[in-house]
């Protein structure tokens, strides 16, 4: 792609929303171009560790294929640490550059094992604020199995993914006992992910990491439901469009946290689908099957 479109390093581009996150360069601007642009060509090895990166077939990028790479550890854990995730506050980047490169953290079972002493020894970390990077892990513990699912950065299983599974299975034991078909049985898993989830419990690194986190206090139990709401329980949302207040993802989990369950497709099962701006095929759909259509306001003031 880059070499078809020859997109240069320095060069301006013309870009244009498509999917969801990352724009499409659609062409250089040649005429803003100075002479300094240079060729980019994919680093044959890795710029953390130097191991040879790999670009596997049918995939579109390349990996490091190093499981001790910093680069990959520091970003897992990132990843891990993320508000979203586990919202360990004050563990952030630098903090885990340091905890990383001075071989404190190698894994996320390493985090809970941290004392206030290697905390303190390290750069501009004072007693203080190494209290309080120490209660923020803490408290990580209650996060519940929804997040650490997400957390643990398994390929293919996002939030949403996340919390399927926590409703399905209702337990780490049962998830880590199924099978790709027990998997496969769930609305809305498709063989990638099954695949993805399979391997990853598969493997004894993973399932070692799983029993020092449980040992370390972290819950694997589901979040805890809010008291259950008559009006939502029970009860099967889509999301469609744009929310204004909030990302999708946030939406499901109050709607889940109420005893509701969150649906990525319409079906004549589900019971209101929540129109947010740009509402797409899902919300047609809900017209003809005649399904009650919310809008956000009409969702927010459900919560209430
Ligand atoms: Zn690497």
């Amino acid at each position: 792609e880059i070499d078809r479109k020859d997109i240069r390093i320095g060069d301006t581009v013309l870009v244009q929303r498509a999917g969801d996150v990352i724009p499409e360069v659609v062409k250089v601007i040649e005429h803003k171009r100075t002479g300094t642009e240079r060729k980019f060509s994919m680093p044959a090895h890795c710029p953390a560790c130097g191991s040879p990166v790999t670009k596997p077939e049918n995939e579109a990028v390349y990996r490091c294929l190093n499981l001790q790479c910093p680069a990959k550890i520091k970003e897992s854990i990132r990843h891990f640490a993320s508000r979203r995730a586990m919202d360990i506050e004050g563990l952030g980047d630098k903090l885990i550059d340091q905890l990383v490169d001075q071989g404190l953290v190698k894994n996320f079972a390493d985090i809970y094992t941290l004392t206030k002493d290697q905390l303190a020894s390290l750069d501009r970390m004072a007693d203080k604020s190494a209290g309080n990077v120490l209660a923020s892990i803490q408290k990580s513990k209650k996060a519940g199995l929804e997040r650490l699912l997400y957390a643990l950065g398994i390929r293919h299983v996002g939030e949403h993914t996340a919390r399927i599974l926590v409703q399905h299975f209702k337990s780490l034991n049962k998830l880590l006992q199924a099978s790709r078909y027990d998997l496969l049985d769930i609305h809305e898993i498709g063989p990638e992910v099954s695949e993805s989830i399979v391997q990853f419990f598969s493997d004894e690194k993973n399932r070692l990491l799983l029993q020092r986190l449980q040992e370390a206090g972290v819950s694997c139990e589901p979040a805890a439901p809010l008291a259950a709401d008559t009006r939502l329980s029970g009860k099967t949302f889509v999301f469609t469009g744009t929310l204004k207040k909030m990302t999708r993802a946030e939406a499901e989990q109050l709607v889940v946290a109420r005893g509701g369950r969150a649906s990525g497709s319409v079906s004549k099962k589900t019971d209101f689908v929540v129109a947010g701006d740009d509402p797409g095929s899902k919300y047609e759909k809900a017209r003809k099957l005649g399904v009650t259509i919310l809008t956000e306001e009409d969702f927010l003031e459900l919560l209430k």
